[in-house]
Order: C-alpha cells, then sequence, then structure tokens
C-alpha cells in the first residue's frame, strides 16, 4: 500500500475511532485493540502472488516474464480486479492498486474485495500469438487462486476483451465443468461480456463531474450558498460556466470521457486537448473527438502526432508535447493515463480548478494536499473510476443468470449506483472541510469496519 493510501485509511480510523456512535457497543480499551487491529489488516493485503511466466517466443527465444496477483481483502465477497500489462508494473504498485480496489468496491456498495494482477511487459513488444500465449500461462500460473467465487480478474492497461476472452477460455480448459462465465469479467459480449462494460468506466468517469456540475449544484444550491466550504466556492463558480476541459491519456477510459463530454447536452464542454503517451493535442475551439477516435482505432490506438497524419485524421490542432495537457489553462483537467502524474515538483504549473481522477493514483498526496489547500476539487479515483468494476458486477451477475441485459438498463444502472454513492458523499463534503477523497475513504473504512467487526475478525 502507497503511504498516501496508508495515511488516508489512518486518518479515517482515527476520525471513525473518535466517533463513539460508530460501533456503539465496542467501547473502551476493546475499541482501542478493535481499531489497531482495523490498521493492520487495512493496510496489509492477504497474499501476494508472484510468478515468472515461462514463454517460448516465436523466435524461438525462451523469456522469463514477471507477473503478479495481490489479493488485498475479501471481507466483502471474492477478489476483483484488473491485470494490467506495463512494463512498469512491479509489486508495490500492484499491492497498492489492489487496496484500492477494495475501498473503491466498499464505497460504491459492490459485493466484491480488492485484488489487482499485473505482468511486466509492453504488450506492443510482442506479436498476438505471444500475447496470447503470455495471457493463457498467466491463468495456467494463478488457475489455483483464481475463479468465480474466489478472485476475479478483468482487464486494465494494455489488456483488454481480447485478453479476457483467452484468459476465460483457458480457465474452461483447465477447470472444466466450473461456471467458467464468471471467472473474468470484461470479456466480448459474444464471450459473456456485458453491454456497455468497455465504455462504463470513462461514462462513469465523465458521469461523476457532469452530476456534481450539474445536478448536484441543482439540487443542493442551499447548502452551496450558506457555507464557507472552499470547495463549494469552487463549485458555485462553475455553474452554468462553459467548461474547457483537457483529457491526459486517449485509451479506454480517456476517449470515452472525452466523447461523454463532447456529446453532454446538460453541461457547455469543449474538450480543448487530450494527449497520449506521444503527443498533447490543442484546439481552443474544441477538438473533434469521434474523428480523433477514429482515427486511433486504425492506429494501434496512438493519436496523430504529425501534420500529415492530422490532415488524414481530418482534425485541426496544434501539436505539443505529451505533458503540456497538465498545464493549459482550464477548468477541468481529467486524468486518465498512469499514476503519480501531478507531483509536488509539477503542481504549481496546474491551472484546472477541477481535477477528476480516471486513472488511479495519479495525484501524489503532497500534490493532492496542495491543490485542495486553494480549493481545487478533486474527484478521487475510488469515486470517479468504479463504472468498470460497477459493470463488471452486473457481468459477473449476468454470467450467473445466464440472461443479459440491454446497454440502457446496464448504463442506467451504473448511473444509479454511481448516483447514490454522491449523494451520499457529496453533501457530507461541502458541508465539512475534509477534501473529497477523505470523505470517500471514511465512508468506504466505516463499511469494511463494521464487516470485519460483525464477522470477528477483529480480536
Ligand atoms: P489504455 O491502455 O486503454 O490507455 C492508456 C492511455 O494512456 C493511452 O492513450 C496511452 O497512450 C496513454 N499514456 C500512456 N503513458 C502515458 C504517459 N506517460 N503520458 C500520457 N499518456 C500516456 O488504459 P485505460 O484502460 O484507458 O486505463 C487508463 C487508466 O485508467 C489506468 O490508470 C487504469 O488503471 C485506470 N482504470 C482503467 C479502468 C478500465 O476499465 N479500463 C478502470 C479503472 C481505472
Amino acid at each position: 500500500m502507497s503511504s498516501q493510501t496508508r495515511s488516508i485509511v489512518q486518518k479515517s480510523l482515527d476520525a471513525l475511532l473518535e466517533d463513539e456512535s460508530f460501533l456503539p457497543d465496542c467501547q473502551g480499551d476493546v475499541r482501542t485493540q478493535a481499531f489497531t487491529s482495523l490498521a493492520a489488516i487495512l493496510s496489509t493485503p492477504n497474499h501476494i502472488h508472484k510468478s515468472f511466466l515461462r514463454i517460448p517466443l516465436e523466435g524461438n527465444k525462451v523469456v522469463r516474464i514477471p507477473a503478479f496477483r495481490v489479493q488485498h481483502n475479501n471481507a466483502m465477497g471474492p477478489y476483483k480486479g484488473g491485470i494490467r500489462f506495463h512494463e512498469s508494473v512491479n509489486e508495490d504498485e500492484v499491492v497498492n492498486l489492489a487496496s484500492l480496489m477494495t475501498l473503491k468496491n466498499a464505497l460504491h456498495d459492490v459485493p466484491f474485495g480488492g485484488g489487482k494482477g499485473g505482468v511486466v511487459i509492453n504488450p506492443r513488444d510482442f506479436t498476438e500469438k505471444e500475447l496470447h500465449l503470455i495471457s493463457k500461462k498467466y491463468v495456467q500460473y494463478f488457475s489455483d487462486i483464481i475463479g468465480p467465487d474466489k478472485d476475479i480478474p478483468a482487464p486494465d492497461m494494455g489488456s483488454g476483451e481480447r485478453e479476457m476472452d483467452w484468459m476465460m477460455a483457458e480457465y474452461k480448459s483447465i477447470r472444466p465443468g466450473t461456471p467458467y462465465r464468471g471467472s473474468f469479467t470484461g470479456k466480448s459480449v459474444v464471450n459473456g461480456g456485458s453491454l456497455g462494460r468497455r465504455e462504463a468506466t470513462g461514462k462513469g468517469v465523465y458521469f461523476s463531474l457532469r452530476y456534481m456540475l450539474h445536478d448536484f449544484i441543482n439540487d443542493q444550491k442551499n447548502l452551496l450558498t450558506n457555507t464557507d466550504n472552499i470547495f463549494a466556492k469552487t463549485l458555485l463558480d462553475f455553474e452554468e460556466k462553459p467548461l474547457k476541459l483537457a483529457v491526459q491519456g486517449f485509451g479506454n477510459v480517456g476517449s470515452v470521457a472525452a466523447l461523454e463530454a463532447d456529446r453532454c447536452q446538460y453541461l457547455q464542454n469543449k474538450v480543448v486537448a487530450v494527449s497520449d503517451r506521444n503527443v498533447t493535442l490543442v484546439n481552443q475551439e474544441g477538438l473533434d473527438i469521434p474523428a480523433l477516435i477514429q482515427y486511433t482505432s486504425k492506429n494501434r490506438g496512438d493519436l496523430p502526432t504529425t501534420e500529415e497524419q492530422l490532415e488524414q485524421a481530418g482534425v485541426k490542432a496544434t501539436i505539443e508535447d505529451r505533458e503540456k495537457v497538465l498545464y493549459l489553462d482550464v477548468d477541468v483537467l481529467m486524468l486518465a493515463a498512469l499514476e503519480d502524474q501531478i507531483h509536488k515538483n509539477n503542481v504549481d504549473q496546474i491551472k484546472a480548478n477541477i481535477i477528476v481522477e480516471g486513472a488511479n493514483a495519479p495525484v501524489t498526496a503532497e500534490a493532492d494536499k496542495a491543490l485542495s489547500d486553494q480549493g481545487v476539487i478533486i474527484i478521487p479515483d475510488i469515486l470517479a473510476n468504479a463504472g468498470g468494476v460497477i459493470v463488471s458486477y452486473f457481468e459477473w451477475l449476468q454470467g450467473r443468470e445466464t440472461q443479459f441485459y440491454t446497454e440502457e438498463q446496464v448504463f442506467k444502472l451504473l448511473y444509479d449506483k454511481m448516483m447514490r454513492t454522491m449523494d451520499t458523499i457529496l453533501p457530507l463534503y461541502f458541508g465539512d472541510p475534509f477534501p473529497l477523497r477523505q470523505n470517500c475513504y471514511i465512508h468506504s473504512v466505516m463499511k469494511l469496519s463494521t464487516v470485519l467487526y460483525r464477522q470477528g475478525k477483529l480480536y
């Protein structure tokens, strides 16, 4: 677990320990001991599994690829979390991401625990056949610890429905006769995936912004105007104001969030910048997001990087370096690429007043504090990017029932779930001095603590 996550979990436990209305039948020394146990349980994973996958490459060379599966906590249900294919994957990162999954699921009342996987590769360096073998080997090496009621992986950065289809098929051959459909989520629709799963995270990320800036402002005008909370002031400054957005990362999450912004009828949005691993594209009049999506779908996910490629895409933009997206003069910055993008060395250059975390942990603790102190609203990862796991839960349910929902039903269920969480958290946030992330953590830790206490796990 990163020091940032650990410290916010500990602050949440401290706040709950003080609040005697929480777990009222647990008082005195027993209470102190219970909270010490909670800190130990929540700050460490249940299991860290590591293997070196033996992969014969197409040129006959054999490589050994490090691969992880971390199972953080299963108090709320089977472990659940994506498998990242990226060259920077390491054990600490996977542990932290698994712990965020525990907190995210608890926050949104998804009956899963937290897990995460990782394979240390750049998928672009491998052929399709080699990636197929890597995916199958991952399942072979971890088949004893995953499964529809144990630990259910899903895609993450660098993996997608193709890999989930391969993995589910391998699980089915290794464990014949088991209800294999629920062993992986994020599969293609023909293989039992849910309609809407691919778009779910990006749609949820944008929904968290739209709900706060439109529905919440309209419903809670009294609360917002009668408080001296600095975040309420920031929010009211945006009421009915045209918004300029920049989006870092134009993959599964970023491109869908950008498209949602482009199409939104509730807010006056303009996506003026998008970026990826190579480039930032800027157009103050608004970028042609559908044209860019079409271009990336034909070019291995990459945005145009030259004037000729922009012309080919039919898009007007200026080409800047990839970091530029972070420092533009925009209202909203959506971070949908990697961890640690805003940190103590660049936080002074951030101009956006609202930051939405589509990626996991893209803002470090120091940067988070500096921005929050200035009244910048940060919609944190565990609140904003839960769309994927929420629809994964619907996929898992549909696999069990062998009944499938329409896309419209899936998005309605997704928004209802996110709305319930936001309706619980936002009035607290705008009514007290805690940043939004802290409020979300308090809520998650409260649920996890109650469950662990009632399960008799604290002594
Ligand atoms: P993806 O692989 O589809 O896209 C990643 C994007 O980030 C690409 O456009 C890539 O070019 C860009 N990128 C890579 N390195 C970059 C860099 N250094 N600077 C700028 N851009 C860079 O991944 P995704 O599924 O969109 O996931 C993005 C983030 O969202 C990850 O942090 C992931 O953990 C998180 N997330 C994803 C989901 C999901 O359902 N896909 C759910 C929750 C959280």
